[in-house]
C-alpha cells in the first residue's frame, strides 16, 4: 500500500523532474504474459538518436529504478557529446531479477517497446543484459547494437569500455604522479565484472600492484587467480586500504560522504556509471581532499565508441583506436580544472553542453 501511494507521488511528479533534468520523454512498459516492466529514458537528441544500454536489476521499488534511469540517460548525453560522437542519451531500465525473469520472449517485448520509438531510442547491453539478449531485441527492432559478430555487430562493448578505462587511469597517474607508467602503483578495483576483470587484466601486464573487490566472491577469487591480484573481501577495508589509484568499475554513487572518509588515494579513475552520489557536493569535496579525479562518462566511453561503430559499419581497430583518445581526453580536462579550481565533472559537462548548443544552433538552419 505505501509502495502504492509513493508511486502515485513520483507519477505526479514526473515532468518537474524531467524538466529539471532536461528530459524529453519517458516511456513505461508493461507486459503481464512475460512479466516485463520497464522504463525508457530518452534525454536528449540534439545530436542524433538517444543511445544507450539496457539494465536488468533488481530494483527495491519504482522509483530506485526511475531516479536510475533518469540520471544514466543524462549521463549518456554527456558521454556521446564529449566523445564527439552524432548520437543523445537515452538508457533503459528492466525491472526484476534478471535470473529469474530474464528469457527470449520477454527480452523481444521489450524490443518491441523500443520499436515503437521509431528510432529515436537505440539499445544495447547494459549490467545484466548481454549480446545473445541483444540478438532477442534485434527479432522485433533494428534499433539495437552491440550485437555479435555474427550478425555484423561489435559483441559486448566491455573489452573497449576497459581499454579507455586503461587510458584514462594512465593518463590521471600521469598528472597525479607524474607519470602514465602503472608499474608498481597499488590500485584497487571495485567490481570484477565484464569490465573490471579486463581492467585488471591491463594494470596487472603493465605491473601494477591491483586489489579487488566484489560482491560475487566466486568471481573476484577466479579474477584476482587469474591476474595474480589480491583478494580483499569486506568493503570497508577495501576502502581503508592506502592506495595509489581507486578504480571503481561496479555500480554507481561509491563516492559519497561515507567512503570519502575511508578513501586514502591519490586519483579514483574507473568504468563505474554515475560515480558521484551527488556531483556537486562529492565533486567539491574530491577537491577539497586533493584527489584527482577522472569523470566517469568520458572515461567509460569506450563502450559508446563501440557501439556507435557499428552504425558506420563495424571495425574493432577503429573502435580502440578511438578509445585510445581518452586519455587526452581526460588530461586536457582535468589540467583544465585543476587550472580552474572546478570540479572535472562540471567542467566535462560544461564542454559536453557546449557541443550540444552549437550543434542545437546549426540545425535551425537549412
Ligand atoms: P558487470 O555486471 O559485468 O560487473 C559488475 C560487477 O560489479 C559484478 O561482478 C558485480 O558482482 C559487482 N558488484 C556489484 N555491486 C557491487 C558492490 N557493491 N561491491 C563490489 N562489487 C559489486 O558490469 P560491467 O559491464 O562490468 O559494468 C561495470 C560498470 O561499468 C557499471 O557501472 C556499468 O554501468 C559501467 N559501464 C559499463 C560499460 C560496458 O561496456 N560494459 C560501459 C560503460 C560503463
Amino acid at each position: 500500500m505505501e509502495l502504492a501511494v509513493e508511486n502515485k507521488l513520483v507519477a505526479k511528479n514526473i515532468l518537474g523532474t524531467m524538466a529539471d533534468a532536461g528530459h524529453e520523454q519517458v516511456m513505461y512498459c508493461q507486459d503481464k504474459a512475460t512479466g516485463l516492466k520497464a522504463i525508457i529514458a530518452v534525454h536528449n537528441t540534439v545530436l542524433g538518436p538517444a543511445l544507450g544500454g539496457t539494465r536488468f536489476w533488481n530494483y527495491t521499488n519504482e522509483d530506485e529504478a526511475l531516479r536510475d534511469v533518469l540520471r544514466l540517460s543524462r549521463g549518456m548525453t554527456y558521454k556521446s557529446a564529449i566523445s564527439g560522437l552524432n548520437l543523445g542519451g537515452g538508457k533503459a531500465v528492466i525491472i526484476g531479477d534478471p535470473a529469474k525473469l530474464k528469457n527470449e520472449a520477454l527480452m523481444r517485448r521489450f524490443g518491441k517497446f523500443v520499436d515503437n520509438l521509431g528510432g529515436k531510442y537505440i539499445t544495447a547491453e547494459d549490467v545484466g543484459v548481454d549480446t545473445r539478449d541483444m540478438e532477442f531485441i534485434r527479432m522485433e527492432t533494428k534499433h539495437v547494437t552491440g550485437l555479435p559478430e555474427w550478425m555484423g555487430g561489435g559483441g559486448n562493448p566491455s573489452p573497449v569500455t576497459a581499454y579507455g578505462v586503461y587510458m584514462g587511469i594512465k593518463a590521471i597517474s600521469n598528472i597525479a604522479f607524474g607519470s602514465d607508467s602503472l608499474s608498481g602503483k597499488t590500485i584497487g578495483v571495485q567490481g570484477t565484472g565484464h569490465v573490471g576483470e579486463t581492467v585488471v587484466k591491463y594494470l596487472t601486464k603493465e605491473g601494477a600492484k591491483v586489489f579487488v573487490t566484489d560482491i560475487n566472491k566466486e568471481r573476484m577469487a577466479n579474477v584476482a587467480k587469474e591476474y595474480g591480484a589480491e583478494v580483499v573481501s569486506d568493503a570497508t577495508e577495501f576502502l581503508s586500504r592506502p592506495m595509489d589509484i581507486y578504480s571503481p568499475c561496479a555500480l554507481g554513487a561509491t563516492i559519497n560522504t561515507k567512503n570519502l572518509a575511508l578513501l586514502k588515494c591519490a586519483a579514483i579513475a574507473g568504468a563505474a556509471n554515475n560515480q558521484l552520489e551527488d556531483e556537486n557536493l562529492h565533486g567539491q569535496m574530491l577537491i577539497d581532499r586533493g584527489i584527482f579525479y577522472a569523470p566517469d562518462f568520458v572515461i567509460n566511453a569506450g563502450g559508446i565508441i563501440n557501439v556507435y561503430s557499428e552504425l558506420l559499419g563495424y571495425n574493432r581497430e577503429m573502435a580502440l583506436s578511438s578509445a585510445e583518445k581518452i586519455y587526452d581526453t581526460i588530461t586536457q580536462i582535468v589540467k583544465s580544472a585543476r587550472n580552474q579550481n572546478l570540479a572535472p565533472q562540471l567542467v566535462a559537462m560544461h564542454l559536453a553542453q557546449e557541443r550540444i548548443n552549437q550543434v542545437a544552433t546549426i540545425r535551425q538552419t537549412r
